[in-house]
């Protein structure tokens, strides 16, 4: 059986195409446009090349979209009364606070200031115990994007052994939980996992979200197994990486995501998507209090 590689950037151009036409609708019938605020704080270089990717995604959907680029010098209380402005802005559905923030920020704290109706990214403690609890409302977009990508693949979810490397508050954990609402076994593996080698060679799912160039090599692989490379990293050559190495897994694999082109494109879909989602509510607010919660 050849390998089937998971395309996320056609799978991402089709959502898209799907969100610019429900906009087309909503304009037509009189409706605002979802709107997305997203905020930069400092000059990471990263960072400003995804805010980028971020507004012009907006842009094709026809989403009002508003950047906020800050002073790496920002303080905790200016960036709360920014989002506070932002959570009060009835032409915002969806606030995005680009992270990593300068030390001087409590990220946290900044998360939790977010309307939970307004967090398109899903990192509020709001959405994150949704999720946990089998009743999501605005699901985090890298691992939303996985479940996507794995739709596609027509494959049943429920009962595979499930390897999720990475427990990280954006990938890692909440790829776990929607792996666990998807009826997988699920085993979360990280930097103290004692025979990571042999966790992965059990698992007819991986999803590796490491951060390390080529970290799983073929030899984990178990034949057939679907495998997501969540890794974005610079191989020596310069050239984008994931933490799977393509080469030697992919001959195992009944279904691979390459890097790039892969997740990369489905988070910024999920993104659109939630802020979709997030407008949709905030049409219907009546059944919401006015502090955003159910
Ligand atoms: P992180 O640094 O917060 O987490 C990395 C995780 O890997 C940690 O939980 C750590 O315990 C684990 N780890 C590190 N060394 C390990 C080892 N030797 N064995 C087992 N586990 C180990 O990173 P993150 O924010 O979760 O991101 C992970 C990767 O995914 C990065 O490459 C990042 O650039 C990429 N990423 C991609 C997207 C996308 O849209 N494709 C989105 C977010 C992050």
């Amino acid at each position: 059986m050849s390998v089937q590689i998971l395309d996320g950037k056609s799978i991402a151009a089709d959502i898209r195409a799907v969100i610019k036409n429900r906009v087309a609708v909503l304009r037509s019938a009189g409706g605002r446009p979802p709107g997305l605020a997203v905020i930069l704080v400092g000059e990471n270089p990263a960072s400003q090349i995804y805010v980028r990717s971020k507004s012009s995604a907006c842009a094709e959907v026809g989403f009002h979209s508003e950047m906020h680029t800050l002073p790496t010098t920002t303080s905790q209380s200016e960036l709360i009364d920014l989002i506070d402005r932002l959570n009060a802005d009835a032409r915002i559905d969806g606030i995005l606070v680009q992270l990593p923030l300068p030390n001087q920020v409590n990220e946290e704290a900044v998360i939790e200031r977010i309307l939970p109706t307004k967090d398109v990214d899903g990192f509020h403690p709001y959405n994150i115990g949704r999720l946990a609890l089998r009743m999501p409302l605005l699901r985090p977009c890298t691992p939303k994007g996985v479940m996507t990508m794995l739709e596609r693949t027509g494959q049943p979810l429920a009962g595979l052994d499930a390897v999720v490397i990475g427990q990280s508050n954006i990938v890692g954990r909440p790829m776990a939980l929607e792996l666990l609402a998807a009826r997988c076994t699920v085993t979360i593996c990280h930097s103290r996992t004692k025979d990571l080698a042999e966790k992965v060679r059990g698992a007819d799912l991986l999803v590796a979200a490491v951060g390390r160039a080529r970290f799983v090599p073929g030899d984990w692989i178990k034949k057939g197994a679907i495998l997501i490379d969540v890794g974005i990293n610079r191989g020596e050559d310069g050239k984008l990486v994931g933490d799977i190495d393509f080469a030697t897994c992919s001959v195992r694999a009944s279904w691979i995501t390459p890097v790039p082109g892969g997740v990369g494109p489905m988070t910024i879909a999920s993104l659109l998507e939630n802020t979709l989602q997030a407008a949709e509510l905030h049409a219907n607010m009546s059944v919401w209090e006015t502090d955003g919660k159910p």
